[in-house]
């Protein structure tokens, strides 16, 4: 072909993905959540899936990809085509993921293209109904007392609860037994069943069950009292002075997705969280949409940077790691 022939061609591909980018979404569009149905961010996914996907006038189904602290379906996502029909969701683990997996097969921060932060999400020390303890102080004791008895649930190497776990068991210098799942969802029955001991998880997992009196909890990991919870002290009011940790949401798409569609998305994230259902149940589950500046592109991978860079030098000084 030669070099004009090769530059026709060139420009028709182009203005044809141009084209289809304007005229985007044309079919159902997935998001992938990377923890099991039931947990926080399935949760969040369903509640912005379904006003996104009315100002898009395309129907958003969610797919739950599991496994390996949520990297299985970050791989899955950037590895998809880069046209706006399949969309990650994925929480703070996005950016703890390079420092904790050796052998991550996509770059977190380059092989997507952000579209916006969705929200921050306060975490919850909790544990099964039963536990002996009526406070942080006694729970504190009891652990230290009984390690070897005492289990803690997560979703996995990667995930907030794994996160949140580790930071705990370094605050009280006690190790104890952690028992994955592929997401918190189902980690809570085992709560609830009395299966698993303790678990640390976002309040849009916790809060009803608190609220129920199911489970037993000792703090929220936030600076401030949380408002959907306000008996329940900060993890610094109870006794673990500076203990400090809150999750947050990013949708991102395949790099190479075309601006047009991204703009789209992003726009469609946005009237998601002005949407009164969804600021109606982010409240009532304890949590909060960003601003609406904060739900766009720039935004998050601002956001995902700096995370990378605060989290990538503890856990590497943590020494947690996986193959
Ligand atoms: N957010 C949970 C965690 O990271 C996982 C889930 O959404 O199920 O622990």
């Amino acid at each position: 072909m030669t070099s004009v022939l090769r530059f026709i061609a060139c420009l028709a591909v182009f203005c044809l993905s141009q084209a289809s980018a304007q005229e985007y979404p044309t079919k159902v569009i997935t998001m992938v959540v990377p923890f099991a149905a039931g947990g926080p961010t399935d949760t969040v996914a369903r509640l912005i899936g379904a006003p996104m996907s009315k100002t898009l006038k395309q129907q958003i189904i969610v797919e739950n990809v599991l496994g390996a602290g949520g990297t299985i379906a970050a791989n899955r996502v950037a590895k998809s085509a880069p046209d706006g029909y399949t969309l990650l969701i994925h929480h703070i683990g996005h950016s703890t993921a390079p420092a904790l997996y050796r052998k991550l097969p996509y770059n977190a921060l380059n092989d997507f293209e952000p579209i916006g932060l969705i929200n921050e999400v306060p975490m919850t020390l909790v544990a099964k109904k039963d536990f002996p303890a009526r406070d942080l102080k006694e729970l504190i004791a009891y652990v230290k007392a009984n390690k070897e008895k005492i289990n803690l649930a997560n979703a996995g190497l990667g995930a907030a609860s794994h996160l949140c776990g580790m930071l705990f068991m370094s605050a009280i210098q006690t190790e104890l037994t952690t028992v994955p799942y592929n997401g918190t969802g189902p980690a809570m029955n085992d709560l609830l069943g009395g299966q698993v001991d303790m678990m640390c998880d976002q309040t849009t997992n916790t809060t009803s069950q608190i609220k129920a009196e199911k489970i037993k909890v000792y703090g929220v990991t936030t600076k401030k009292r949380v408002a959907s919870l306000p008996n329940v002290p900060t993890m610094d009011e109870a006794g673990l002075k500076g203990f400090e940790v809150s999750v947050w949401h990013g949708l991102y798409a395949p790099k190479g997705t075309p601006k047009p569609v991204i703009d789209k998305l992003a726009k469609a994230l946005q009237a998601a969280l002005k949407d009164d259902n969804v600021k109606q149940r982010f409240a009532e589950l304890g949590t909060e949409p960003v601003a609406e500046n904060r739900a766009a592109p720039a935004a998050l991978h601002a956001h995902l940077k700096a995370e990378i860079d605060r989290w990538s030098p503890i856990i590497k000084k943590a020494g947690v790691y996986a193959d």
